[in-house]
């Protein structure tokens, strides 16, 4: 039932996991994405199914059953074919470590519930942060996810900003009275992350300023700094501005550099949103990203370019402190008299209590791949993304307005909005998964590139098969 020294006990191990393998790589035959079932039908067939009998079924049965009833309806994600968003295949080596993880369960909030899974994380988070250009007086911790990861960075430089401008203690006191005059500025195009946590944060979407972007969709940083200038002018507080290092859609790089010096001008802080981009640190591209050092906070996603299962996400931060919006001492879990003794409780660096040991996925594929193998991967991907935008260019059937910095291509056949549309819902019904999106207010098609199984055959092929369906609207 539960793992023990008990043969029988691991013999049951074995087989479940042995089965449960099978049952995986019996579920597909092809390579496509999708099995292309209709939503209303899948809704019915799993309708069917019973949650919770009288009687349990047993392993053998249960098993069978998911093989056969759920499984042919997943979506795959090391399909070639599957292309519409951030979401990757998952490295042979990282489903490993996940069942490590489950196996040992530890958790992340104290030392007695995961003493190695703490020192690998806060390890982990050490090398990561020399990674990215910070020095000693960094930290960091992982999160769920770049959601999560740039909420925690709104909170914490909130709580420092308020603190240092207007000594006011938000984390005791709650907002102080100025609040309704606190601002964040990101891209017109950031993720939706930042207006969720303005929500969460008490501040309201109102607070998330929507700064213009170029026509390569970076921040245009002449008018933030006019926006910017101006809103204080009118009593406003700019508290941190959001450089997002790979936009969602795009893949744009915002101007680290120019951000910084906006960000000075006006006393605000600087965070990174790399959840994407980040993966690029370790290409031969990397100096697209800028230098992401330059920022007081970073979100890193691991389950995007660097293909770790979901989740795996960290957020670093260049000074310690900012981290200690999130401490807390409870009687039961984090007593401040072991923390002296050396007995460290990442609780208090997150928002999340029960937390599990990502750090692990990302330590056996970093220390499997190591820097050579990773390169391959990223430039694989960014090398994919050329090479369509390139095809594509050339080909009078498309208009792709942007040459990728990342590894995504927003392109659109020509012919309008309900080509485009038709085109897509029939390519999932063969399975073939791209994304849809909108660009400058017209209906348009996504490639996502990040398996590395991928070549330029089987982009060519699917460039072929868009125009066949194109043509036929
Ligand atoms: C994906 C993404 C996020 C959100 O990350 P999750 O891991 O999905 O929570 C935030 N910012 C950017 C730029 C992203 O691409």
């Amino acid at each position: 039932m539960v793992l023990s020294c008990h043969e029988d006990d691991k013999d049951a191990f074995r087989r479940m996991i042995h089965d449960a393998a099978e049952a995986i790589l019996s579920s597909f035959s092809d390579d496509s994405a999708f099995s292309g079932i209709d939503p209303y039908e899948l809704r019915r067939e799993i309708a069917k199914l019973q949650l919770l009998p009288e009687h349990g079924s047993g392993w053998d049965e249960t098993i069978r059953n998911v093989r056969e009833a759920i499984l042919p309806h997943m979506l795959r994600t090391w399909s070639p074919s599957y292309m519409p968003h951030l979401h990757s295949p998952a490295l042979l080596e990282s489903i490993a470590a996940e069942l490590i993880i489950a196996a040992f369960n530890s958790s992340m909030d104290s030392w007695d519930q995961g003493p190695a899974a703490t020192e690998i994380e806060e390890m982990t988070i050490k090398q990561l942060c020399s990674l990215f250009g910070y020095g000693s007086g960094s930290d960091g911790v992982f999160t769920s996810g770049g959601s999560q990861s740039n909420i925690s960075a709104a909170v914490a430089l909130r709580d420092r900003f308020i603190q240092q401008k207007l000594g006011w203690d938000t984390k005791k006191h709650g907002l102080p009275e100025e609040y309704r005059r606190i601002r964040i500025y990101t891209s017109e195009i950031s993720h939706f992350s930042f207006d969720k946590g303005a929500h969460m944060m008490g501040l309201g979407y109102d607070a998330v300023v929507k700064l213009p972007v170029d026509g390569l969709e970076r921040i245009d940083t002449a008018k933030a700094e006019q926006i910017i200038s101006d809103d204080e002018a009118n009593g406003l507080i700019p508290f941190m501005i959001v450089a997002t290092i790979g936009t969602t859609d795009f893949g744009s790089i915002d101007c680290i550099g120019e951000l910084r010096a906006i960000a000075d001008r006006h006393g605000m802080f600087l965070h990174a949103d790399a959840a994407y981009g980040s993966g690029a640190v370790l290409s031969s591209y990397s100096h697209r990203l800028g230098d992401l050092s330059l920022a007081d906070s970073i979100t890193i996603d691991f389950h995007k370019m660097f293909l770790l299962p979901i989740s795996a996400s960290a957020l670093l931060v260049k000074e310690r402190c900012t981290l200690s919006a999130f401490e807390l001492h409870a009687d039961y879990l984090n007593r401040e008299e072991d923390e002296e003794d050396g007995y460290i409780n990442l609780v208090g660096k997150s928002m999340q209590t029960t937390r599990r040991f990502d750090a692990l996925k990302v330590y056996v594929s970093f220390r499997m791949r190591g820097r050579d193998g990773y390169r391959q991967i990223m430039d694989t991907a960014i090398g994919n993304a050329e090479y369509f935008f390139s095809e594509i260019s050339r080909d009078e059937d498309f208009i792709a307005p942007i040459a990728p910095e990342l590894s995504s291509v927003v392109f659109a056949l020509k012919g309008g909005d309900e080509r485009n549309r038709k085109t897509r819902r029939t390519l999932l019904k063969e399975g073939i998964v791209i994304g849809q999106t909108v660009f400058r207010g017209m209906v348009a098609l996504k490639f996502t590139l990040l398996n590395p199984a991928l070549g330029h055959d089987h982009i060519d092929s699917l460039i072929r098969r868009i125009k066949e369906i194109g043509h036929s609207f």
